[in-house]
C-alpha cells in the first residue's frame, strides 16, 4: 500500500497536514469507508469541518476517494482502488455490516448490468449488501 505522501505526490497534489491525516486515515482503514464525521472526531479538533469537506471534495475530484452510500443516507468515502485515470469504475459492491456498522468496498465481485426500460438512462449505480461481515459473525 502507498503512502499518503507518495499519492498526494502522483496526483500533483500539494502536501497540506489535513490531506496527508485524512488520506493516513483511509489508508489505515483499507477498504473501509469512512464518514465525514468520523475523520473530525479522529482529528481531535485539529483540522476544522470545512477543512476536512474541502480535502474530501479535492480527493474526490483527483479520484483518490469514492463515495458510498450507507442505508440510512449517511454519506462515507473509500480509497479508490481499480480506478486509473482513463477508467474511472466505482460499481462494486458495499457491504454494510449491521452489527459493527463498518462499509467495506468488495471491488473483487463484479456486478451484473441491469437492463433499463426504455428512456431510462444510467448515470451512476450503487450495489449496497447488508449483513454480517466475517469479522462479526
Ligand atoms: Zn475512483
Ligand atoms: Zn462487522
Ligand atoms: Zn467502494
Amino acid at each position: 500500500m502507498k503512502k499518503a505522501a507518495d499519492i498526494l505526490i502522483d496526483k500533483d497534489l500539494r502536501k497540506t497536514p489535513c490531506r496527508v491525516f485524512v488520506l493516513g486515515e483511509f489508508i489505515r482503514k483499507g477498504n473501509k469507508g469512512i464518514s465525514e464525521t468520523e475523520l473530525e472526531n479522529r482529528s481531535k479538533g485539529k483540522f476544522d469541518r470545512v477543512t476536512i469537506y474541502r480535502t474530501l471534495k479535492t480527493f474526490m475530484d483527483a479520484d483518490i476517494l469514492h463515495k458510498v452510500i450507507d442505508d440510512d443516507n449517511l454519506v462515507k468515502y473509500a480509497l479508490c482502488k481499480e480506478c486509473e485515470d482513463d477508467h474511472h469504475s466505482h460499481e462494486h459492491v458495499h457491504f454494510k455490516c449491521t452489527s459493527c456498522n463498518t462499509t467495506s468496498c468488495l471491488d473483487e465481485i463484479s456486478i451484473v448490468s441491469v437492463d433499463l426500460p426504455k428512456g431510462y438512462k444510467k448515470i451512476e449505480a450503487n450495489y449496497l449488501i447488508i449483513g454480517t461481515c466475517p469479522e462479526c459473525k
